[in-house]
């Protein structure tokens, strides 16, 4: 498959006229072939109408329709074979495994989400029926459904080039709930971006769907961007990124005539507790753990550990020597751009430089681009004063917190904004502080994770990757796992309506042999009745 450099709209290729950038080396800095234009005011609008005219088409296909729509976009992303890989590697500068590791999940998910269209419980079908001898006055008959929300913008992840882009969880969840999708490709990764998005374009075509029910716009700026969040046929967006691009796009929804959803993944530093049974018992291998889960991946994952709390004592001093250890000899990796990397040194210098902060370790030095992993340290008190120090560094940096007694801790933990992970370590004589705890954690946090890190996110039906703000901007859902489609669908009650009149899912008879609440109770399609 050639890269063209154009925009997706609808079953078309379009050479946007708005500019043009140029995909980078991750590693090298050099410009990738061949140009991305940058789509226009028109070039939105098409795929936007395009996006309206399918929507009350795709909505209502069968959910078999959409399992097997979002099979084939994975067996389309397979069969592009190594042309992706070696363009993602180059346009991101992870590895190889990892990259393969990447595509594997991102086709997991697809197929997750076409097990959740089969399983039929998305749909939420609710029926009270009509008690018409009710006294004093007879009950009408209601019936609930789910139904998709609109067509939804997509603005996927540096990264996760793969499992949260183009093709990744959000993308995947909203044509699962039956919304057409937009993608405004992120600048990372065009290449990678313009192979997945045509996968998605043969896919919507050999099931013979609308076309608008997926474009891909490459932006040469920010104005696509927003201007696609302000279109008014967008009714939710999709966002993993910085906290400051979120709350962009969520002010300019917000100040539209008719206000959206944003559901924006952004900042946390997923504080990891050791408490002091465990850090006595096994701090070193905690540590060694710790420092593989900092430097995965160039330290560039949501969910890495960006803060460590923990009581001052012998233990704890004992814990960071061999974080330092491990951390002295992990190797630099290359950081996903050169903006990226920039912002990344600059943190970890503002942190170096901190009066009240002290510096344990600092891993291999590398290429120009490559992240030199850090450690540093500092009291609850000055961590209090600061809250600049609560900032997420993105990359393998982390700040152990020292603090006084348990109780102290625990008010550090208070004074925290939202999370996506907490980790607790604790041994069986801790269980009791962590009881203590849990209130707090789950206050703060999305995932509360026992003698772990928040690394290596599950894709299931019982994961949450989300949390309080500014973790993500609605802190009721997840963007990891099939209650991602939660956030693309709406109830609708249907009210006396005749049988035929109403939709399949709700009709005498269970049609579709759903499971349906009937008066409040699941009935999983035994009762015929209704
Ligand atoms: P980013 O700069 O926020 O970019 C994300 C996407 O949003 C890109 O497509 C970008 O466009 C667009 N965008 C950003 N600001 C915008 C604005 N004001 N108006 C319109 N569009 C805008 O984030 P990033 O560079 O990809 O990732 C680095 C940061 O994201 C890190 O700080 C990290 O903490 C955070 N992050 C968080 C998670 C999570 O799950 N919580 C995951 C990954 C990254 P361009 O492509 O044109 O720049």
């Amino acid at each position: 498959m050639t890269i063209t450099g154009q925009s997706l709209i609808g079953a078309m290729s379009v050479r946007g006229t708005h500019g043009a950038f140029h995909g980078i080396n991750a590693r090298t800095g050099e410009t990738l072939e061949p140009a991305f234009g940058g789509a226009t005011q028109s070039d939105l609008e098409r795929a936007s109408a395009l996006a309206e005219a399918a929507f009350d088409t795709f909505r209502e296909t069968p959910p078999e329709t959409r399992a097997v729509f979002l099979e084939t976009i994975g067996e389309q992303i397979m069969s592009i074979g190594d042309a992706l890989i070696e363009r993602c590697m180059a346009e991101t500068g992870l590895p190889r495994a990892r990259l393969e590791g990447e595509r594997a999940r991102t086709v997991g998910q697809l197929r997750l989400f076409a097990g959740v269209l089969r399983n039929g419980d998305f749909v939420d079908a609710r029926i009270d029926p009509a008690q018409p001898d009710r006294k004093p006055m007879p009950r009408v008959d209601l019936r609930l459904r789910n139904v998709a929300i609109g067509p939804v913008a997509v603005f996927g992840a540096s990264n996760f080039p793969l499992a949260f882009s183009v093709a990744g969880g959000d993308t995947a969840s909203a044509l699962a709930a039956g919304c057409p999708v937009i993608v405004k490709a992120h600048g990372a990764h065009p290449g990678t971006s313009e192979l997945v998005g045509r996968a998605i374009q043969q896919a919507v075509r050999q099931c013979a769907l609308p076309e608008g029910v997926f474009s891909l716009l490459f932006d040469s700026g920010l104005s696509i961007g927003q201007a696609l969040v302000a279109d008014a046929r967008i009714k939710a967006v999709g966002f993993t990124g910085s906290r400051a691009g979120g709350v962009a796009l969520m002010k300019i929804a917000n100040a539209r005539e008719e206000p959206v959803p944003v559901y924006a993944e952004m900042s946390s530093i997923n504080p990891v507790v050791l408490l002091p049974g465990a850090l006595g018992a096994r701090g070193t291998a905690i540590a060694q753990q710790f420092a593989a889960s900092l430097t995965l991946g160039a330290g560039q994952f949501c969910t890495n550990p960006g803060l460590v709390l923990a009581v001052d004592d012998e233990s704890l001093r004992a814990f960071e020597r061999a974080a330092g250890v491990a951390l002295a000899s992990a190797g630099a990796s290359t950081m996903l751009t050169p903006g990226i990397h920039a912002n990344y040194v600059k943190g970890v210098e503002r942190l170096a430089e901190h009066a009240d902060v002290e510096q344990l370790a600092r891993g291999q030095a590398g290429g120009p681009f490559d992240a030199q992993a850090a450690l540093f340290a500092t009291t609850a008190q000055a961590f209090s004063a600061d809250s600049a120090l609560r900032e997420e560094v993105f990359g393998p940096a982390s700040l152990i917190v020292r603090c006084r007694d348990l109780d102290e801790l625990h008010g550090m933990l208070k004074s925290l904004e939202g999370q996506l992970t907490v980790a607790v370590h604790l041994d069986h004589d801790d269980r009791a502080a962590c009881r203590a705890l849990l209130p707090t954690l789950e206050r703060k946090a999305g995932r509360i994770l026992a003698n772990g890190f928040g690394t290596g996110v599950e894709v299931g039906h019982a994961m949450v990757h989300g949390g309080p703000f500014p973790a993500t901007s609605d802190t009721r859902t997840t963007s990891v796992g099939s209650r991602a489609i939660e956030r693309f669908l709406r109830p609708v009650s249907y009210q006396d309506l005749p049988d035929e009149l109403l939709p399949q899912e709700l009709r005498d008879g269970n049609p579709l042999v759903l499971a349906r609440r009937i008066d409040g109770v699941m009935n999983r399609g035994e009762n015929k009745n209704i």
